[in-house]
């Protein structure tokens, strides 16, 4: 078995300890990861402090330039990238195609990085005096990504950090960690200076030396939301600047007016789509009227019973497998939550063939009804392909479910009354609105994060907020008097 290394200053490195990747939809390991330390992570920062203040003087169309060829290698690979993402994580190749490209609109974006650092200009700010500000790179940031989207997540990070002139460390998913040394090769190529970009694979002990390397400037992170708070605190206190991206539970709203039978065929896509392992998968349908939830039930169930479920590096299916064992257990755990707490289930995935005749983790789609919302299936991220509908009576009822609820990544609301729409993005304390759209991921150049327990610090990912992130502001004042012009000595504050 090979074992994939370390990519650190475009060298592949070995730790000691290993540990095996599986492929989700047959349970075997498929290769061996070399599993970093603090050694490992001073080496990665070591080459970085190197290579930093060359990249950090280089114009920034050059590093765009480094971009432009990035994006073009990319494509060049996508479809041996994308399925080593299916390999490792059990998504359908279609799907990783699917974030794959959505991963790359974000090397786009930075492919401007020209026109977005340009600062602001005063002139004559006061007498002879001209002002303006500019944006300077932090110098080492850090990346820390989840296992459900190999490529998407990291790409949310590092092409914006590095053309913002930053050397990046990417620690991603120890359980889908290829894709992120694939573009590491890809960078490189496109003519990256080594040390600008390293992957150090690892877990907590790789984490926790990013967060406490005094070198390490920013930390952006994408998980769950008991780490990403926990990331947020010691990053935080150690002086960082932390943005950190947590779990989810999305709502979307029917009302009864929408038009039913593109409503339940979208939200068959969003719930089930890559098994319900997406933070803005839709996993609570709320219902305005019993006559809609009728409805919706009927239509949602008969769709999701044909879904095609099976390895996801054979084409045509609609769903692969959960990423692992753990996991697949812990959502059919829940499954059992809401038979015990008096949920009615209307499809049961464990009862799907595949559970019993394949040793991959698979779980077919399921739907519950007359779910409430004090339910642990209705308060708790499940990360799997389970959908519960919600009845309520009225819109307001519907509004404050979602607003009580703790998390607050994405929603949507189908509706043909824009009225309604419109009040639904004004009053709802979610951070991505959809009107119709039930995965409202912001394309590369608006930003993505949500509110409450899905973020922790104040900056989205990726886009405009990626600048405020990936830089700080310098105000510079410049006089350059008149020969003519005697000074004299001001005691009072300087104003115009
Ligand atoms: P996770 O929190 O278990 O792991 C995320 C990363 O943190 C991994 O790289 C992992 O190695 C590391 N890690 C895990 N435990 C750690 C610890 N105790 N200390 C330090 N580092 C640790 O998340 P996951 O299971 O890989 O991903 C699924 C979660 O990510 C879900 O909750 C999902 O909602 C969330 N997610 C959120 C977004 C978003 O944009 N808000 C996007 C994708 C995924």
């Amino acid at each position: 078995m090979d074992t994939l290394t370390h990519r650190i200053g475009g060298v592949a490195i070995e730790s000691a300890k290993t540990l095996d990747v599986i492929n989700p939809a047959t349970a075997q390991p498929v290769r061996r990861l070399t599993m970093g330390d603090n050694a490992t992570v001073d080496q990665a920062i070591a080459v970085a402090r190197e290579a930093f203040p060359a990249w950090r003087d280089t114009p920034p169309a050059k590093r765009a330039q480094v971009m432009f060829r990035f994006k073009m290698l990319l494509e060049r690979d996508a479809e041996a990238i994308c399925q080593l993402i299916s390999e490792e994580h059990g998504k359908t190749i279609e799907d990783a195609h699917g974030e794959f490209k959505r991963g790359i609109e974000n090397v786009e974006y930075a492919c401007g990085i020209p026109e977005l650092l340009k600062g602001e200009y005063s002139h004559n700010a006061g007498p002879s005096i001209d002002t303006w500000s500019n944006h300077q790179p932090l110098g080492i940031v850090a990346g820390i990504t989840p296992f459900n989207f190999p490529a998407m997540v990291p790409l949310w990070m590092y092409p914006m950090a590095i053309a913002c002139g930053n050397a990046f460390i990417l620690k991603p998913s120890e359980q889908v960690p290829s894709a992120a040394v694939k573009m590491a090769e890809l960078l490189e190529e496109a003519g990256l200076p080594k040390g600008i970009f390293s992957v150090v694979h690892g877990d907590r002990e790789a984490v926790e030396a990013l967060l406490d390397a005094p070198d390490v400037k920013a930390l952006s992170f994408v998980g769950s939301t008991p780490v990403a708070k926990a990331i947020y605190q010691r990053g935080a206190s150690n002086g960082k600047r932390v943005q950190a991206l947590g779990g989810a539970k999305n709502h979307a709203v029917v009302l009864p007016d929408a038009d039913l039978d593109s409503a339940a065929s979208t939200l068959i896509g969003a719930a089930y789509g890559s098994a319900g392992e997406r933070c803005m998968a839709i996993s609570v349908a709320v219902c305005v009227g019993d006559e809609t939830a009728d409805a919706l039930v009927e239509k949602v169930a008969d769709e999701a019973r044909t879904l095609k479920i099976g390895p996801g590096n054979e084409r045509g299916h609609d769903m692969g497998a959960l990423v692992n064992a753990g996991h697949r257990d812990k959502v059919a755990g829940y499954i059992g939550q809401g038979v015990e707490s008096g949920a009615e289930l209307v499809l049961d995935g464990r009862e799907h063939p595949l559970v019993e005749s394949s040793p991959g983790y698979y779980l077919g789609a399921t739907l519950f009804d007359r779910v409430t919302p004090e339910m642990s299936i209705c308060r708790e991220e499940i990360f799997g392909p389970v959908l519960c509908v919600v009845r309520v009576e009225t819109f307001d009822e519907a509004i404050a479910l979602i607003n009580d609820h703790q998390y607050g990544n994405g929603t949507c609301v189908f509706t043909r009354d824009g009225e309604a729409a419109r009040r639904f993005a004004d009053a709802i304390e979610v951070g991505m609105v959809g009107i119709n759209v039930p995965l409202p991921v912001p394309v590369a150049f608006h930003s993505f994060g949500g509110w409450k327990e899905s973020l922790f610090g104040d900056l989205h990912a990726y886009g405009p907020d990626a600048v405020r992130f990936y830089t700080r502001r310098k105000a510079i004042s410049q006089r350059w008097p008149r020969s003519e012009h005697k000074e004299k000595a001001q005691f009072n504050f300087p104003s115009n």
